[in-house]
């Protein structure tokens, strides 16, 4: 591999502390998991509703496979589509008040799938500058003109719209920001993009199942309509405990996908068994109202701890609580400080996050109990003056 200079690379990374390995989990997912052997508190996992474990999602999950077997055998269009497939597609289309849904196999896929399908060179896209890599990617593979707004600012967009002389436009954000925990001024992102006949594209994955009463996410709580935010993403991976992805919206918009998304025509269907157990998760969701507000109440006793701590927290309410740090060296020997101690909380770095953002990226489940987030408080205390 002439020319390749792997070695060289990889060690740039180790000097700089931007070197990334993976820990071994020899647990299910949950608020605690056993890592080289030792029970350890887990405040990094995606799984806000604690469904990822769930006696009634798994026994789903293993009927399921029962009755269909696990693999899937074929892309959607050709024999892969099974009755469990459609029947989430039908569930997810009226739980998301809209006409239709698809399903992807994972949310990176949904995102680059979408957006290509949609756009084309000559075309347009803005995104959030914190926008999911994914759906920078969509933006890049689609060849459309490619801009990036400041994150959050209207006025940065309405600047970058206002000079744009394409034919279509897409204007694309995350929800739930994943890396800040922020939310997007969507009600102000639909209302542009009316004004200036765009597309509106939003990715809820850590919205969807936490925010709004019956857990519709960011649309939900803001009732936001198809109208509004006319292509909806969100994925199972997170709050649904689960794996996969769905784009819902207008009768249209989902046969414009089947017929030409290349990262749904060219891949193997999810196995029709996480599609059931995903209807599971779904129904559990809307019923058990009192998994979103356990996760406030955490979410919250959270926050006022750690102000009385001082800690550097960004300015968010969801489950997503950064600790900013900003050296990545110091949030490496913060993180693994606190695993010593039996606290797992990864620490964030470039380029996931802007240089000088390194951060300790906290994430709260509604399986974790008051004491939990009292221990995290208290070994954070301790480990400050690091
Ligand atoms: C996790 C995530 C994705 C990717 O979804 P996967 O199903 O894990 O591939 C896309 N967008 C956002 C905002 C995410 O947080």
């Amino acid at each position: 591999m002439k020319g390749f200079d792997l070695k060289n690379e990889l060690e740039r990374l180790k000097q700089q502390d931007l070197y990334r390995s993976r820990r071994v989990i020899e647990s299910p997912q949950g608020v605690k998991i056993t890592i080289d052997g030792r029970r350890v508190l887990n405040f990094c996992s995606n799984d806000y509703l604690g469904l990822a474990n769930h006696p009634q999602v798994i026994s789903t999950f293993q009927q399921a496979a029962n009755k269909y077997g696990v693999g899937s055998g074929s892309a959607h269009l050709i024999c892969g589509h099974s009755l469990a497939h459609h029947q989430l597609e039908e569930e997810i289309a009226a739980f998301t008040g809209r006409e239709r849904a698809l399903l992807f196999s994972t949310g990176y896929m949904a995102n680059i799938g979408v957006i290509s399908a949609l756009i084309q060179q000559g075309d347009e896209i803005l995104e959030d500058k914190l926008n999911h890599a994914s759906l920078l990617e969509g933006g890049l593979l689609s060849g459309a003109t490619f801009k990036r707004y400041l994150h959050v600012n209207t006025e940065s967009l309405q600047k970058k719209i206002n000079h744009s002389k394409a034919a279509k436009r897409i204007i694309v954000t995350d929800g739930v920001f994943s890396m800040d925990g922020d939310f997007a001024p969507l009600t102000k992102l639909a209302k542009i993009a009316k004004q200036h006949k765009s597309a509106l594209m939003v990715d809820d994955a850590h919205g969807f199942g936490v925010l709004g009463q019956k857990g519709g996410g960011l649309v939900e709580q803001l009732a936001l309509t198809q109208t509004d935010v006319p292509i909806l993403m969100g994925t199972f991976g997170k709050a649904f405990g689960t794996a996969g992805a769905f784009i819902a919206g207008s009768e249209d918009l989902i046969e414009t996908l089947i017929q030409k998304s290349r990262a749904y025509v060219y891949t193997t269907a999810m196995p029709a068994a996480i599609a059931s157990a995903t209807s599971m998760s779904l129904k559990l969701l809307i019923n058990e109202n009192w998994r979103r507000e356990k996760l406030q109440a955490l979410i919250s006793q959270f926050k006022q701890g750690a102000k009385q701590l001082g800690l550097n927290l960004m300015d968010s309410t969801s489950a997503i609580q950064p600790i900013l740090i900003g050296d990545p060296q110091k949030a490496m020997a913060l993180s693994q400080h606190l695993l010593e101690l039996g606290i797992l909380v990864t620490a964030i770095r470039p380029p996931t996050v802007a240089k000088g953002q390194a951060r300790l990226r906290v994430t709260f489940s509604a399986n974790h109990q008051e004491n939990d987030v009292n221990s995290l408080l208290s070994i954070l205390e301790s480990v400050q003056s690091l």
